[in-house]
């Protein structure tokens, strides 16, 4: 596999939307949050060490994590959340490169990361960087009217993400996602045409 670009953004965002329509013009997704869902579903491979050590307290009845109490214990406690991360982390990292790998079929992965900018550990995967941009009144109301979150709720998970500068400066090509969602095939099929270029340049040994 010649290019990973790392798509990115803050939550509500929209990389979600963004990554359905990078799916639908031919590119290979590799989405981290689904795989973080995969591992913590009834039988998930990380549910033998999260129930070793938080207990059967944070399952829910069918035997899958109760992400709404984890949430809330993780950001209660620092250190519930460090031991979770010790345990997700790794085991999400390890599936996506798999992933990403096994995907030689398409011209290019888009590998979708919520903490692309914040982890540092999948900067060495990708290529580039993706960003979806947009303020943070559109996030916070885009999340609550697709979740049960409150707005406290919402105001706490984006506060303890990257900046909005921060991502920006970071970013290698930037989507912006503030108008309605008509607006964003136009930009991903020009962001498509780029990144098809570099991929055939990447495989392109050039003149011996
Ligand atoms: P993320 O994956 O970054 O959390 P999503 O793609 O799931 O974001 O988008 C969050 C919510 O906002 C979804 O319900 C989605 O349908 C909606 N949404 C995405 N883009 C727009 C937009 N431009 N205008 C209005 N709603 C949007």
């Amino acid at each position: 596999m010649s290019l990973i670009v790392g798509l990115t953004g803050g939550i509500g965002s929209g990389k979600t939307t963004v990554a359905g329509l990078f799916a639908e013009l031919g590119a290979a997704i590799v989405d981290t949050d689904a795989i973080a869902h995969e591992l913590t579903s009834a039988r998930g491979a990380a549910m033998p060490a999260i129930v070793g050590a938080f207990g059967g307290a944070v399952l829910r009845e069918d035997g899958s994590l109760d992400r709404a109490r984890m949430r809330r214990l993780c950001f209660s406690d620092p250190a519930a959340r460090k031991s979770l991360e010790a345990i997700l982390h790794p085991l999400i990292r390890g599936e996506s490169v798999a992933r990403c790998r096994r995907a030689d079929y398409a011209p290019y992965v888009l590998l979708v990361v919520p903490l692309l900018i914040e982890s540092g550990a999948y900067r060495e995967h990708v290529g580039r960087i993706l960003l979806v941009d947009c303020d943070e009144a559109r996030q916070i109301a885009r999340v609550m009217a697709r979740s049960a979150l409150s707005e406290q709720e919402v105001r706490e998970i984006i506060a303890a993400q990257a900046s909005r500068a921060e991502r920006l400066a970071a970013a290698d090509d930037v989507l912006s996602n503030t108008g309605a969602p008509g607006e964003l095939p136009m930009g991903v099929l020009a962001l498509h045409r780029r990144y098809l270029e570099l991929a055939r340049r990447a495989n392109d040994p050039g003149p011996a």
